[in-house]
Formats: C-alpha cells, structure tokens, sequence
C-alpha cells in the first residue's frame, strides 16, 4: 500500500486482496446504493468507487460490510447482490441465510 506507487492497482472491498482493476469491477454509490459500474475500466459513472472481483465470497463480504467500510457511509447492497444473482455469481438466499463471519 504506496501511495506515491503508480500501478493499476485496485484493493478489493471483499477479500482486501490487491489486483489489477481488469480483475474486478467498480462500484459506485448513487443514492446510497451500490451499483456496479459496466464500463471496461470503470469510467462510465463518476464520483467515488470501489472495486470488488465479481465471486460470491468477494460480494458477499463486500456486502456484509466492505462497502459501508470504503465510503465511511452505510451502503445499501441490494443492487450489487442483485446484480452479481443475475450472472449467476451469488444466490441470493445464500445471503440470507449462510452463516456469514466477518
Ligand atoms: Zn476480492
């Protein structure tokens, strides 16, 4: 963690893994909503984001906290759980009912 470092390189909100942003996707809130940003290289939303690989254990911890811990602001999840259900990456009543430890 070098600021003055230059690389692409993006910390992921769920497993605090640091890779290249290919490897994940951004995540913005609007509205107190996290919604994911589908530009290649996230650049289409502006504002703040926060990047997340597209796995369950990714989402789910992001999810549980990761994300409400990045912008310092509780996060409403719904939409990026929504989305990672729609791809097939997260079931939705895995999320609801698995024992989750943080
Ligand atoms: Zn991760």
């Amino acid at each position: 963690m070098n600021p003055a470092r230059s690389a692409p390189e993006r910390t992921c909100v769920g497993c605090r893994k640091v890779a290249a942003p290919g490897a994940m996707v951004r995540v913005c809130v609007e509205q107190g909503r996290a919604v994911v940003d589908e530009a290649p290289g996230g650049r289409k939303r502006h504002g703040r984001g926060a990047w997340v690989h597209p796995t369950a254990g990714c989402l789910h911890n992001a999810a549980k906290g990761g994300l409400s811990r990045s912008f310092r602001a509780p996060v409403d999840a719904g939409p990026l759980i929504a989305w990672g259900h729609e791809r097939g990456i997260v079931r939705i009543s895995s999320l609801v009912t698995g024992p989750q430890k943080s």
